[in-house]
């Protein structure tokens, strides 16, 4: 076994891509969730994402959230964009990161965004423009990187060739998404090994969903090649868009579970955690599909 990393970040995407894949919940429970994930130590939270509210009903109400949530600043928080009218309302709420999402397939990006994959290459191009002159940072999540419902498998020289681009137009730091939980070990390991060596040195976090079960085998591969960055949701929030019933997000207590048991640091609360996931349950009404929700960790003292 190579070794470990020692501490791990952590960004808590609940309150986004969790709340935004579920049925709609009123403004004060999201400001609840958001205020209990914050009490959990975690570094980071994807607070919010400024989108259509006819395409996004679920996100209608960011603007009132974010002005009502607790921010504590130790926590790095951030907001998801479509395009420049997104990122221009989330720079005047006062968010300095931001991310866009483009897909390595292009059938899911026509699917998702109505737009080739070159052509919202093209408009990421132009925000991250904007969000530089604006003094923010700029994220770019390239979904279906380990396979795509509509094309099945994505060449990781694809993904790595998406990354490429990104960089020459001033990604501050790019985001691998497994949208449809098609990623096992090995196609983890071709994709960041690729990325790694043409850019040593960006930033990149990883985005599992546990649809497969594969989750945090996953996560354990990826931290083998030092990958430090994750996301995560509390309780697995969010289903499969894809897959009515199927999970989606792995859950972060599971995630935070393993990492602690391995003695790698996150900074978050397990205890504080699991209280947030509870939230999360009661808020949006069904059991979660998080096994340390249900079984509770392995010790019950553990932290
Ligand atoms: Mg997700």
């Amino acid at each position: 076994m190579s070794a470990m990393p020692s501490a791990v970040s952590i960004r808590e995407v609940g309150p986004r891509d969790g709340l935004q894949n579920e049925d709609p919940v009123p403004t004060e429970a999201k400001v609840r969730l958001l205020d209990a994930l914050t009490a959990t130590g975690v570094g980071r939270i994807e607070a919010v994402s400024f989108v259509h509210p006819k395409a996004i009903p679920q996100m209608a109400d960011a603007d009132e959230v974010w002005k009502a949530a607790s921010k504590n600043p130790q926590v790095r928080y951030s907001a998801l964009v479509p395009n420049s009218r997104g990122a221009q309302r989330a720079l005047d709420a006062g968010f300095t990161e931001i991310e866009v999402v483009v897909s390595a397939s292009d059938t899911h990006n026509r699917r998702n965004l109505n737009r080739s994959t070159d052509e919202s290459l093209d408009d990421i191009a132009a925000l991250i423009d904007l969000l530089h002159n604006a003094g923010a940072r700029a994220e770019v999540i390239v979904a279906t990187s380990f396979g795509c419902p509509y094309e099945g498998d994505v060449d990781p020289a694809r993904v790595a060739s998406i990354i490429d681009r990104v960089v020459a137009d001033g990604a501050d730091r790019v985001a691998f998404g497994d949208t449809t939980g098609m990623a096992t070990p090995p196609r983890v390991v071709a994709v960041v090994s690729r990325v790694r060596e043409r850019h040593p040195d960006l930033p990149i976090l990883l985005h599992f969903h546990n649809t497969r079960g594969t989750a945090l085998a996953n996560v354990y591969a990826a931290l083998q090649l030092g990958v430090t960055e994750f996301d995560a949701s509390v309780g697995g929030l969010g289903g499969c868009p894809y897959a009515p019933g199927a999970s989606g997000n792995v859950a972060t207590e599971e995630v935070v579970h393993m990492l602690h048991d391995m003695g790698i640091e996150t900074g978050v609360d397990l205890a504080a955690l699991l209280d947030a996931a509870r939230l999360a349950q009661e808020i949006v009404g069904r059991e979660l599909p998080s096994g340390v929700l249900r079984a509770g960790p392995r010790l019950p003292d553990m932290r």
